[in-house]
Formats: C-alpha cells, structure tokens, sequence
C-alpha cells in the first residue's frame, strides 16, 4: 500500500515524499485500507466528532451519579467554575480541558454514547484536550479534524509497535496513549511540523511509561476519569513545550519500544485484573464487596 506506516520513521517519510501533514497521510491511509472514498472517511470522522462533542455536552449538564456512586458530577463542577475562575490555579484552557475529558467519562459511566478514541477508558482525553483548545484558538471544524486525524495516526503506531490494551499494557496503553495522541493531535492544529507532533507525543508518553490498570471494581471510574482530565492537560503542555523549542531526547519510535518492554514486564496484577494498586486498597476493598467480587488482598 501506498500511504501504509507502522513507525513515525515511515511516517515521517511519506510525510516527506508527498510535501504533506501527518493528518493527510493518516486520511489517505485509512481510504486506502478501507477501500473508502476519502470524502467517506471524513465523514466518519466528522461522525465521531459529532458523537465526541453530544458527550462532553451530556457530561458537563448532568449531576448524576453512577450506578455504584463512584463518579458523577465532576465535569459540572469544574464547568461551573470557569465563571469564577479566580478560585483556580489553572487558566480557562485547562480547567476546561478537564471539564470536557471528565464528562466523556462520565458520560460512560452513566451507559451515554462516547467515541472509544483509542479505548472506552481514555476517551476523554482527546475531546478534553482538542475541543477545549479548538475553543482557545477559535479553530475551524476542518482543523479540529486535521487534529483528530494526526492523533489517530499515532494511535496507529503505538498499537503496531506496543499495544492499546490495558489487559496487556496497562493504563500506559490508555490515558497514556491518548496523552501522546491528543498531544500530536494538538501540535499539528496549531500549525507545527510532523516532526514536531512526534516531539509532543513522545514527551508525552515517556510521562506515562509504566502506568498500572488498578481501577476500583473493575469499573472504568477510579481512577480513569481524573486521570483523563490530567492526560487533557498533560497533552496540551507536551505541545506547549514542543511549540517553544523543547524536543524529546528520544525519538517517538523509541519511546513505543520502551512501552512495549514495560507492557512485557509489567505483572498481570496491573494489568486490568483489579487484583492491584488501587483496586486493593481498603477503599477499592469496599467497591468489592459492594459488587459482591472476591476479595484476594489488602493493602
Ligand atoms: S485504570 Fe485501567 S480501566 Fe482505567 S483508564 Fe486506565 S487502563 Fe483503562
């Protein structure tokens, strides 16, 4: 195939032979492996972004708990204080980042419709991090899709050359991955280089090597949806440095082979199981017994 990349080395390539952005190339490869018109996969994309943006507005609405009261409420509390933003430390463009990546996840939680970009568990950090600054920079929707494009390509990557599944990787292949996606994603709608959006991915990811999958119950709440909302930021500041000058001593196709190497380290107790880290403390104890799960451990 023409447009086919498995590493930011052929990426950046193509990118290269044909004078054009990661994002182009991203759409040229999925038409191409798809068999699709490139209009129909703008469309589906602009689908998912629709269904992106119907969740962040469900999210940051609604004051409902979940089932097992573990989240709810969060991403209207946060939406809230973007009118008296004097009581926070963060600036508009964060606290709404947040606001946005907890209201994907709640929207989960509450059984809504999110866009599983790249996982159900860290799908709140892309819309998190994009819309909010698409907001900032009073970008177009065609940039907001350049954006979600140039993340999905990274995504590509990391699945070829680590994986996307917490079952394997840990929280690393989630919020991790969304992290260094929503952080390319972000680069490129600012009008950075393809270099410089694997820049921001890899600072990106290096901050989430080694991340365990601990959540309490095995419900995709605790400690998922904050985290989402601090991979939003994380994202945005990996793309701030890259657009000062900073870039990552090590190349993005490296950072994605030490990911690997640690999914393959990383014991099975972190890895989905909810048979470590959080999910046995005696707090993740009484989520348990509340499913009526056993209970192996306690910290
Ligand atoms: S802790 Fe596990 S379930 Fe939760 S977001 Fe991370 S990988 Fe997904």
């Amino acid at each position: 195939m023409k447009y086919e990349f498995d590493t930011a080395d052929q990426l950046l390539k193509l990118c290269k032979k044909h004078k054009c952005s990661i994002s182009e190339i991203a759409k040229r490869y999925e038409a191409e492996r798809s068999g699709k018109a490139i209009s129909t996969v703008r469309s589906g994309m602009k689908r998912a972004r629709d269904v992106m943006y119907e969740a962040v507005k469900e999210g940051v609405k609604s004051t409902k708990k979940s089932k097992f009261n573990l989240s709810g409420g969060d991403a209207n509390k946060l939406f809230q204080s973007l009118s008296s933003l004097k009581l926070m430390m963060g600036n508009k463009v964060t606290v709404r980042a947040m606001a946005y990546a907890i209201a994907v996840g709640e929207t989960n939680a509450n059984m809504g419709r999110i866009v599983a970009f790249p996982t159900a568990g860290g799908a709140g950090v892309i819309p998190g991090a994009l819309f909010s600054c698409a907001e900032h920079f009073k970008a177009g929707k065609r940039q907001l899709l350049r954006g979600m494009f140039t993340s999905s390509a990274i995504g590509i990557i990391i699945a070829e050359g680590a994986t996307l599944s917490a079952a394997k990787g840990g929280c690393q292949a989630e919020v991790g991955a969304a992290t260094a996606m929503a952080a390319a994603g972000l680069t490129e709608m600012r009008g950075g280089t393809p270099e410089q959006c694997f820049h921001s991915a890899a600072i990106a990811l290096k901050s989430y090597l080694g991340l365990a999958c601990d959540p309490l119950g095995g419900l995709v709440e605790v400690p998922c949806i904050k985290r989402n909302a601090l991979g939003a930021v994380a994202a945005i500041s990996a793309s701030d440095m890259v657009i000062a000058g900073i870039e990552s001593k090590v190349p993005f196709d490296e950072v994605v082979k030490a990911m690997n190497d640690i999914a393959e380290s990383m014991s099975e107790r972190i890895r989905e199981t909810a048979l470590g880290g959080l999910a046995i403390t005696k707090t993740g104890n009484k989520v348990k017994k509340k499913l009526g799960l056993k209970i192996t451990k306690e910290l």
